[in-house]
């Protein structure tokens, strides 16, 4: 079963033109799934029909078994708990510790507050402020961080829930180039360790020499190729 795919999407915002035409596209099981394109090449949009923000025009697009456009706000809400994002301006908050920004998934989704619960909600976000690089830094308030440890906190939350689907936009952008590439590869681990498939949405080809098995190319709303990334090709 694919992750994610995409059968004659088309997405047109009202008043607009389309913003995704005829898209078909499949993410495999562990795969980490590059999509690349200029400003208004359609990837935000593809993000949110896999978050189901928005629904297509016509089309299907299945979502971890799911028709995200067609549930109930309960059953779309489980649906998201299963799929982590990473954002390009990372939104930690301000006045949260990094342990507590991390957190902060398990707090929301948390309904049954027992102390065994507790116990071990605290274990998994000790166990990713590990998998970061960033225990020592748990008490810590995100001005105090770096631009890369923001990210990596980010990158924490995103997986503390154990999603099985991670999302990222343009997860590097705002990072120098030494901090991208640690930043990359910290996600690459985190396919390796837990299984989970990325969707990396870029505008950089960088980020997808470094980590990608396959790119999907975007331009002016059409998949214009699909192709493999030959391993081992050397990050810039
Ligand atoms: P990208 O993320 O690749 O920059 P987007 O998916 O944001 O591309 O945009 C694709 C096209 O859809 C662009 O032409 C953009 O102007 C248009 N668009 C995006 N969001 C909206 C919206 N909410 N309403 C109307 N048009 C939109
Ligand atoms: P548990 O012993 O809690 O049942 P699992 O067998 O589900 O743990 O997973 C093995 C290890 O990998 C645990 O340490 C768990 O916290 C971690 N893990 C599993 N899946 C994920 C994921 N998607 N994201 C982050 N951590 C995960």
């Amino acid at each position: 079963d694919h992750p994610v795919a995409l059968t004659g999407v088309d997405v047109t915002y009202p008043g607009g033109a389309a913003a995704l035409r005829a898209v078909d596209l499949t993410v495999d099981p562990g795969e980490i799934f590059g999509v690349i394109g200029e400003s208004g090449a359609g990837k935000s949009t593809l993000l949110s029909l896999i978050t189901g923000e928005i629904a297509p025009t016509d089309g299907g697009v299945r979502v971890l078994g799911e028709d995200p456009a067609t549930l109930s706000a309960a059953r779309l809400r489980a649906l998201r708990r299963r799929i982590g994002v990473v954002f390009q301006g990372v939104h930690l908050l301000s006045g949260r510790t990094v342990r507590q920004n991390v957190a902060l998934p398990l707090a929301i989704a948390g309904q049954r507050r027992d102390r065994g619960e507790r116990a071990r909600h605290g274990e998994r976000v000790d166990e990713m402020l590990r998998f970061v690089g960033l225990d020592e830094r748990a008490e810590a308030y995100p001005a105090q961080l770096s631009g890369g440890q923001r990210q990596r906190v980010g990158i924490a939350r995103a997986l503390v829930g154990r999603p099985e689907l991670l999302l990222c936009d343009e997860p590097t952008s705002s990072l120098d180039a030494g901090t991208t590439v640690s930043v990359l590869d910290l996600l690459r681990e985190a396919r390796e360790r837990f299984g989970t498939t990325i969707v990396v949405v870029t505008h950089d080809l960088a980020v997808v020499r470094q980590i990608c098995d396959r790119v999907a190319l975007f331009d002016a709303g059409a998949l214009r190729d699909i192709l493999e990334v030959a391993p081992g090709s050397a990050p810039v």
